[in-house]
């Protein structure tokens, strides 16, 4: 029996979290994967009740689980606390004492939900691309880093340090991502100004070598960013660092036009692995069962993808939620222009994916 560890958190993330853990619990059952899930704390809802938005026993509880699951952190509750105690720690912190290096972020466009992109829908139409950030070294954690007030004229400095080793474990991570793809990488960099890309492509290329079957191309962060807007549909899986990670990960996510439906995953040497939606804890709609629990309910089939190696049932899932789609069941956030339906609440929406999973 393997556990997963369960983090609701705050605003909209109890609401989501429990209809994704509805989705694990009915296609675990089916697929014969043996689970169990344990609850805690994190951010607002650890500080009310334990003074801190992340304790040692739920850090401890998550190191001997095979995944967790998180929903969202913060709200305005908590706003004004001072920053170093403030919710968001508690999600910086696990990810930290975990040690999640590895952050994947699919970008995949619905057929149904094409026409929510602010693109042309024969542009995103088909788009299916995972973008691989390596997250815990680079320019925000590199050293030196201050702010150097005196001068006559201030100056600020951070360094983006990468080893060959923090290079090649997140490189394998993009092949082997690549290799139950469409079997391409696109590495991303500036090695036209930066020492530090050039370290990545020539490690990058040593890596590839292990995997002949995986085509490899190269491309300056500048020119994937426009590409990403021209012609998203030719990226597969992209493998950069911290900084360019953060800002393309985002870009293509949004391409795809709907914060509610976007998955993410955090992995740890191990396999270890934290699974939560891209979207924050939305307090604008908490407790009124109006979020979409899509987002969550694909982390969940990451989380079976990458925790459990269990492909089926994590297609088992997305293919449910596509017929939901497809169906034309919509919550508020992703209701098209024009579409003249009635929406539905976060519960019968897992409801909906529910009776998909089950009619499977
Ligand atoms: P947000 O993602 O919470 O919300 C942005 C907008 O999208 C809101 O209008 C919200 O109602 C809507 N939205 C988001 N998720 C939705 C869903 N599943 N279904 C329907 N609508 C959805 O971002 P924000 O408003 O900037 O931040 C709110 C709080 O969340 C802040 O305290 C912020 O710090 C926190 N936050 C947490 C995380 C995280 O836990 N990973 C990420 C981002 C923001």
């Amino acid at each position: 029996m393997d556990r997963i560890v369960v983090l609701p958190g705050d605003g909209i993330g109890p609401e989501v979290t429990a209809q994704a853990q509805r989705v694990l619990e009915v296609v675990c059952a089916k697929h014969d994967i043996k689970i169990s899930f344990e609850e805690a704390l994190i951010g607002g809802a650890s500080i009310d009740a334990k003074g801190s938005p992340l304790t040692d026993d739920v850090i401890e509880l998550c190191r001997e689980s095979r995944a967790i699951l998180l929903g969202a952190v913060g709200g305005p509750k908590w706003d004004d606390m001072p920053v170093a105690t403030r919710p968001e720690k508690g999600l910086l912190g696990i990810r930290k004492a975990l040690g999640l290096f590895a952050n994947l972020r699919p970008a995949q466009v619905f057929s149904a939900l094409a026409q929510a992109s602010s693109l042309r829908p024969e542009v995103v139409e088909g788009i299916d691309m995972l973008v691989v950030r390596e997250l815990t070294g680079g320019i925000y954690f590199g050293e030196p880093r201050f702010i150097d007030r005196s001068g006559p004229v201030r100056t600020a400095t951070n360094a983006m340090v990468y080893d060959e080793n923090e290079i090649a474990r997140i490189t394998r991570v993009a092949f082997e991502a690549a290799g139950g793809r469409r079997q391409h990488v696109t590495h991303v960099h500036k090695a036209n100004v930066l020492e530090v890309s050039q370290l990545w492509m020539e490690v990058v290329e040593e890596v590839a070598k292990g995997y002949p079957n995986i085509e490899l191309a190269h491309q300056l962060v500048d020119s994937c960013a426009m590409l990403l807007v021209k012609e998203p549909r030719r990226f597969d899986v992209i493998v950069t660092g911290n900084l360019f990670g953060d800002i393309l990960s985002d870009q293509a996510a949004m391409i795809t036009g709907s914060l509610g439906m976007l998955p993410s995953a955090s992995i740890a040497e191990g396999g270890l692995g934290l699974y939560e939606p891209v979207h924050g804890s939305a307090p604008d709609i908490a407790g009124q069962d109006l979020a979409n629990p899509l987002a969550a309910i694909l982390s969940g089939a990451m989380m079976l993808e990458h925790s459990f190696s269990a492909h089926d049932a994590a297609g088992a899932i997305r293919t449910a939620v596509d017929a939901v789609l497809d169906a034309g069941h919509r919550t508020g956030d992703i209701v098209l222009d024009g579409e003249n339906r009635p929406t539905i609440g976060c519960v019968e929406m897992g409801d909906r994916v529910l009776e998909q999973l089950e009619c499977a």
